[in-house]
């Protein structure tokens, strides 16, 4: 036996359930699980064989059902059980509640309540995609999912191309390819990327590689549940921004190939491209 019986405080438990691998879970979480007066869940079902596999009894407790669409009814009933000096246990339906998954309306009225809300933490994508898809985890950014609509999630992207971490994505199989070529489009077609498909589960993939190249690589929809990561910006496309700002200035007192030379040298940029640039630019300012 796992799990071991134990008091609980009233109050709200934030319980992670495993993201594929039933044995993912923590020995907290299952103690929380069996002791908890009531057990409420985004999916009431995927709990009930979660406390089976770990041989958690729930004696004559019920499953409670929680969404934060549910409604008021059964927030107010969550806090009904609180109020009343008892312990509640909740889990979504994979990883952990509140990451892409309800609970945030619930942690709120608890804590507004003046009631103690506490977490069991354990498993979520985000954190188990980071740590095996070789960007950097100096800082990150987790932007959900993205709209399905291209236009709206090109829209989405433009606002995200600047942040100077990696950007993490939930996305589906069915539209990783597409949000993949928007993504190629918007970024830069060899921004690197990783596609964390099936975690924790028998057939986990990590796939890597430039934007336009891992779109490419998608024929048909893969299978499973996948994360999307893309690294920042890379110093080529600071540096061009940067490129262009001295261009711009240089040109106002500078011919163009003296203006070209002498910022390529500052930058120790490629002469020629640097020239190309002046040259369009010195075009523009007419
Ligand atoms: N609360 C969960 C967490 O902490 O990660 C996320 C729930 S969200 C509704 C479900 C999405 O998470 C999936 O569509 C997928 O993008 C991602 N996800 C969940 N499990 C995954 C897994 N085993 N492998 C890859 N992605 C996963």
């Amino acid at each position: 036996m796992n799990h071991q019986k134990m008091y609980l405080q009233p109050g709200l438990y934030l319980v992670a359930t495993p993201i594929g691998t039933a044995r993912d879970i923590t020995l907290r979480a299952l103690d929380i699980l069996a002791s908890a007066d009531v057990i409420a869940a985004e999916d009431t079902r995927s709990m009930r064989r979660l406390l089976e596999i770990h041989g958690v009894p729930l004696g004559d407790r019920k499953i409670l059902s929680y969404h934060d669409h549910s409604g008021d009814k059964s927030r107010t009933a969550i806090l009904g059980h609180i109020a009343a000096g008892r312990s509640v246990a909740y889990g979504s339906e994979a990883g952990t509640p509140l990451i892409a998954d309800p609970g945030y309306h619930l942690s709120r009225e608890v804590t507004e309540a003046g009631y103690p809300v506490t977490s069991a933490p354990g498993p979520s994508a985000v954190v188990t995609a980071l740590s095996l898809a070789g960007l950097p985890t100096d800082a990150f950014f987790f932007a959900g999912f993205l709209p399905n609509a291209s236009g709206a999630r090109k829209k989405a992207l433009t606002e995200l191309r600047d942040i100077p971490g990696t950007l993490v994505f939930y996305e589906s199989p069915r539209r990783v390819a597409a949000m993949l070529a928007d993504a190629a489009e918007v970024l830069g077609a060899t921004r690197q990327a990783a596609v964390c498909r099936e975690l924790t589960k028998k057939f986990e993939e990590v796939r890597r590689g430039g934007l336009a190249e891992l779109a490419a690589s998608y024929d048909d929809a893969p299978k499973g549940e996948i994360v999307v990561l893309i690294d920042r910006a890379g110093d080529e496309a600071r540096d061009e921004g940067d490129i262009e700002t001295a261009l711009e200035t240089a040109l106002q007192t500078m011919s163009v190939r003296d203006a070209a030379e002498s910022v390529a040298r500052a930058f120790g940029a490629h002469k020629r491209g640097v020239y190309q640039l002046a040259l369009k630019l010195s075009a523009k300012q007419g």
